[in-house]
């Protein structure tokens, strides 16, 4: 059976490009990694799955040995520091703490593990030394215990975020500084406190710049240059352009890799589900409390309502969409293969759709045409109800649905009592915020309502009634 050419969309060139590895012996991808201080919420599942899907395409077409995939675990910055403060905990506690339930999260979400899982941590030695190539080839300074990436130094740079720089110092809110000679110039390395993690370095105790610690770990498991770079699409800029920045100026390359891919948001009510808008639900509530249908949701179905939408488009959160992706599993779960496999075929049709740019959602279509197939094949008794079956199957594992006969029934279309009780709950804490004029606590638990897929509709005579959003 003749294989597809794989396809990727790269935002480097804005074009969907036939993927061409530099060693097909030895195909190298890197995703940037949690920053392990909190729980990650389903927006930050999206990567993790699409980028999933991505490893476990590329195991299939070049051979599972000859792909690595790096995702690195940011376990210093800022916010790790301010939160293990306020807990009164250290920083490795607190990261230790963190990146378990991760572990536990990305697994039940039905995720390999990837190849290597490096901490910035474990990397300072690497970070220093790209630092000093920069400072000793002109594109960085020191000032004040920090050094700084010279971006005016960099003849390309904005390449990626396809923005000038005069438009990105208009954009950007820059930290004014007076060590800094450019607006756009950022950090590489900074000094720390007494009370602050620090590492020695020849600028004094101090620790690296987020962006640093992404090009150190790429280079130390992958190279100077790698075939494919992922992440969200608001890494775009500044975080990848920067590493972008590093790590060329740093090597002498033209590219730090080939294929820059971003995944879209996964938003609530057309707003990015964020930490900081306070919009969102954790990957750990999801599978294991009883908050959303009453049921601690099936890894697989979170996966498949996430694959439903072409990775590159915005997904809106809803029950709704959990809930119909959980039928779709029970549709598919009887012509799953119970047992021993015949082939390790995918069906032809998915692994098409699969290679044209990741086009999960035209994928899974496929798989339905192909259970009409198997109905029909059922009725005549024809015998190829055996090799279809077990393609249907492998196709699913492709996409990281595996044991589906394993499968108990999942949430029902509809939501059942105890979820009422929650809703019930929330609305009249909501309530209760508006009779006292609290409309920041009221704003709060209508988006926590949200994230759930619940919309509120506030009528003339005060009164609140909600319903599921379809
Ligand atoms: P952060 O913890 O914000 O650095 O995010 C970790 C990863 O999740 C990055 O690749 C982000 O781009 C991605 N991400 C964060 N929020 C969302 C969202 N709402 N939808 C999709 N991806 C997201
Ligand atoms: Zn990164």
């Amino acid at each position: 059976m003749s294989t597809p050419a794989l396809k990727i969309y790269n935002t480097l060139t804005r074009t969907k490009e036939e993927f061409r590895p530099i060693d097909p012996a030895h195909v190298r991808m890197y995703v940037c990694g949690p920053t392990v201080y909190d729980y990650a919420h389903i927006g930050n599942a999206r990567p993790l799955i699409v980028f999933d899907v991505l490893f476990r395409l590329l195991r299939h077409l070049y051979g599972a040995e000859h792909v690595a995939y790096v995702r690195n675990i940011t376990d210093v910055d800022d916010k790790i520091n301010a939160r293990a403060a306020e807990r009164g905990i250290t920083i490795r506690e607190l990261t230790e703490e963190t990146n378990k339930v991760f572990q536990q999260d990305v697994k039940a979400l039905g995720c390999l593990e990837p190849t290597m899982q490096p901490r910035a941590t474990e990397h300072i030695a690497q970070m220093i030394a790209i630092i000093e190539r920069l400072i000793a080839s002109g594109h960085a300074y020191a000032a004040d215990g920090h050094v700084l990436f010279d971006v005016p130094s960099m003849q390309n740079y904005g390449r990626l975020s396809r923005r000038s720089l005069d438009e990105m110092i208009a954009g950007a809110r820059v930290d004014v500084a007076p060590y800094k000679r450019g607006d756009m110039d950022f950090v590489l390395w900074k000094p720390s406190k007494e009370n602050e993690p620090g590492w020695d370095s020849p600028w004094g105790r101090g620790r690296p710049g987020w962006h640093i610690e992404c090009s150190a770990m790429s280079w130390a498991h992958l190279g100077e240059t790698f075939d494919i770079h992922g992440g969200g699409i608001d890494l775009v800029f500044p975080h990848h352009e920067n590493e972008i920045a590093q790590s060329c100026c740093a090597f002498g390359r033209d590219v730090m890799a080939n294929y820059w891919m971003h995944n879209g948001f996964l938003q609530v009510e057309g707003e990015k589900m964020s930490k900081s808008l306070g919009n969102f639900v954790t990957i750990h509530e999801l599978l294991h409390t009883e908050k959303f249908g009453g049921l601690q949701w099936d890894g697989r179905i979170i996966r498949l309502a996430m694959l439903g939408t072409h990775y590159r488009q915005p997904i809106d959160w809803t029950v709704a969409k959990v809930l119909d992706a959980a039928q779709a599993l029970r549709n598919l779960k009887p012509w799953v293969a119970r047992s021993q496999l015949r082939t390790s075929d995918v069906y032809p049709p998915f692994l098409e759709a699969l290679c044209d740019d990741l086009n999960t959602h035209g994928a899974i279509t496929e798989l339905f045409a192909l259970i009409r197939q198997l109905r029909d094949d059922s009725h005549t008794l024809n015998t190829s109800w055996q090799t279809n079956s077990d393609m249907l199957t492998n196709s699913l594992g492709l996409l990281g649905i595996e044991d589906l006969v394993e499968f108990e029934k999942g949430p029902d279309k509809e939501l059942d009592s105890s979820a009422h009780q929650i809703i019930d709950a929330l609305l009249s804490a909501r309530n209760a915020a508006r009779a006292t004029k609290n409309w920041a606590e009221s704003d709060r638990i209508r988006d926590e309502l949200a994230a759930m897929g619940i919309i509120l509709k506030d009528h003339k005579d005060g009164a609140t009634t909600w319903e599921v959003k379809r």
